[in-house]
């Protein structure tokens, strides 16, 4: 990837701040952040740092107190509800640590939810193509209780990709499964990257996670204060991570 690339997300001065008075809390400190096409970031720091309050407001998720969010182009500020509603449903894809899928629909129907809600009928083959690419083509008919974590996170990733948003935040995203399933996730992230230009926001305490990425940002204190470019590897990311916690303890 070149410096050239096409910004997928740009968070310039963001500041979010929860409640007011002596009880206000700044969870993002003046951050600037960018997010080229087709890359995967990982976003890292301590418990408490503002990672998922970073995700939340570059997704349109959360309004942010001030600075400004922009999402394929388009400013997040200023926009009605219903436009930012709709921006989400077409440009972002979202997974979480719990899945988060809808338990009385199939997996199918899961992956065809956000096609639905956009009033668009999936072309043939859409959907099944999304599960394939998943490596779930057999589970189509099976509901969320049928299915184990891993495979369920795996119909999370189709149902966010099936738009081809033009970015996929995801938060913690192996948080709740195991090193095999984790993995295989990790794998199809990467893959979602290399092989369809998919532009990737993760956050992760898991260096592990972190070095599938090609740039790792560490946040603390709602800042970003650190950050390694180029595919680094678990154990470097490990180092900086531990450093990290020294300095936030120190
Ligand atoms: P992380 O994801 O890195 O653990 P968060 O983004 O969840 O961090 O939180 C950053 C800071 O903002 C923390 O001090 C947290 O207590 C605070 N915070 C997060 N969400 C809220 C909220 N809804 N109301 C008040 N404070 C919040």
């Amino acid at each position: 990837m070149t410096n050239q690339e096409a910004t997928a997300v740009e968070l310039r001065a963001v500041t979010k701040r929860y409640g007011t008075g002596e009880r206000a809390v700044t969870a993002l400190d003046a951050v600037h952040a960018r997010f080229g096409a087709g890359t995967f970031t990982a976003v890292m720091g301590p418990s408490g740092s503002g990672k998922s309050t970073l995700l939340h407001c570059a997704a349109g998720l959360d309004r942010i107190t001030s600075g400004q969010v922009v999402v394929d182009g388009v400013p997040l500020e200023g926009l009605t509800e219903r436009r930012l509603t709709r921006l989400r449903r077409d440009r972002v894809g979202f997974v979480f640590q719990a899945f988060n899928l809808v338990p009385a629909l199939t997996a199918a129907q899961n992956v065809a939810l956000p096609l639905r809600l956009a009033r668009r009928r999936p072309a043939a083959g859409e959907v099944e193509g999304m599960l394939a690419e998943v490596g779930l083509a057999g589970r189509a008919g099976h509901r969320p209780a049928e299915l184990s974590g891993g495979q369920q996170q795996r119909v999370a990733i189709a149902r966010a990709l099936v738009t081809r948003p033009a970015v996929l935040f995801a938060d913690e995203p192996t948080g709740a499964l195991d090193a095999r399933s984790g993995a295989e996730v990790l794998r199809l992230l990467r893959t979602a990257v290399d092989r369809h230009g998919q532009t990737i926001v993760m956050v992760t305490h898991d260096p592990l996670a972190a070095a599938h990425a090609d740039r790792v940002l560490f946040l603390a204190d709602g800042r970003v204060v650190d950050e390694i470019g180029g595919r680094a590897g678990a154990e470097e990311i490990a180092v900086r991570t531990a450093r990290l916690e020294e300095r936030v303890r120190a």
